[in-house]
């Protein structure tokens, strides 16, 4: 079974939605979970008065699997999704989903579509998006009562198609996360105001805006879905933190910090200033996610008159960055030593 691919052009995927053979869902209602299942019906049917229509009840997570070279599918570190949609649930009055069943949950759905998971060396990975809606009813406003989880997965492309290309940055005008608001959990409602931003920074010409922290428009936060990390002459690695508790936990970068200190780099994870940066204190930039693990940063405008160039990284991926990035996509692809424990095998 496993060895019957489906007959796609793995290589040639974009980023966008193929139905695959099952979904898994869970429902829970009167205070427990029911035993979950998977399913060949990739709609959901709900009542209108359902709480996500109406108070935006939702929260995702975002992991990739893949075949490794001997052949097995994996994921990685999918204990860490399970542990941060717990959190973001909890944060919107929401069920957490047990994480064992979590991680059982992306087991099954996985090994059921194991035809859809693209081959080793496509570049290409079966994404898998678990996520959690309020499906309840509810007119006045009060957590739904009832809640649908469920985990679709669907084939998609390399990230980088051309090789990496280091993408210019602009900074945002608008602001993403509220002080000890929501910017630390995945919830859909982060995305919905940062549309427009993100429109109009692609109608300017950047591939992404970088956020400043909203409290005083000093330090730099991350972008709309991917978390920053910067590189200094010396080779130190510095990690942007936040006073108010506003940036995403990535898992990619919380890797990332590990695999450094591996590689015997001096780390800080502190918080940092736009004048720091602008201050020319760094040679290398990146954003990074599960999606595209590094993104390299070459340029990051400001407005017409200010902008910040990242010598070692301007027209192709500098050294720092590039020994993370294959450092942490060694140990995903099996050709180095995963010491953590975080490759996750499913068959
Ligand atoms: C998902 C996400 C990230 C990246 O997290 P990973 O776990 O590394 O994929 C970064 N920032 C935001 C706002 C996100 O939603």
């Amino acid at each position: 079974m496993a060895g019957e691919k489906k007959d796609l052009d793995w290589s040639n995927l974009d980023f966008s939605y193929h139905k695959t053979d099952y979904s898994f869902v869970a429902n829970w209602k009167d205070g427990a979970w029911d035993e979950g299942a998977l399913t060949s019906d990739h709609n959901i049917s709900l009542s209108e008065c359902a709480g996500i229509f109406h108070y935006c009840q939702e929260v995702f997570e975002g992991l990739k699997a893949y075949t490794t070279e001997d052949g097995s599918i994996v994921c990685f570190r999918p204990d860490l999704n399970a542990e941060r949609m717990a959190d973001s649930a909890t944060r919107l009055e929401m069920p957490a989903f047990p994480k064992e069943r979590f991680i059982d949950a992306v087991k099954q759905v996985v090994a059921a579509n194991a035809a859809w998971v693209p081959p080793f060396g496509s570049g290409a990975t079966l994404y898998v998006r678990p996520f959690m809606i309020g499906s309840g009813e509810v007119i006045g406003v009060a957590p739904a009562p009832e809640y649908h989880f469920r985990i679709l997965v669907t084939p998609v492309g390399p990230y980088f198609k051309g090789g990496l290309k280091p993408i210019t940055l602009c900074i945002a005008k608008y602001d993403r996360a509220a002080p000890h608001g929501t910017g630390n959990i995945k919830a859909g409602l982060n995305y919905a105001m940062s549309l427009k931003p993100t429109m109009d920074a692609h109608r300017g010409g950047f591939a992404e805006n970088l956020y400043l922290d909203s409290q005083s428009r000093t330090y730099v936060e991350e972008t709309g879905g991917a978390n920053v990390l910067f590189v200094k002459a010396d080779g130190t690695l510095v990690v942007p933190q936040s006073h108010t508790d506003s940036i995403l936990p990535s898992i990619t970068r919380r890797s990332l910090v590990q695999v450094a200190e591996d590689l015997g780099m001096t780390i800080e994870q502190r918080p940092v200033t736009w004048d720091e940066v602008k201050s020319g204190a760094f040679v290398e930039c990146g954003l990074c996610g599960t999606a595209a693990v590094i993104s390299p940063v070459g340029t990051i405008v400001e407005d017409e008159n200010t902008k910040v160039e990242f010598p070692q990284g301007l027209t192709e991926i500098g050294p720092a960055m590039k020994k993370l990035r294959e450092t942490l996509t060694g140990i995903q692809d099996g050709a180095l030593e995963d010491k953590h424990g975080w490759v996750f095998k499913i068959q």
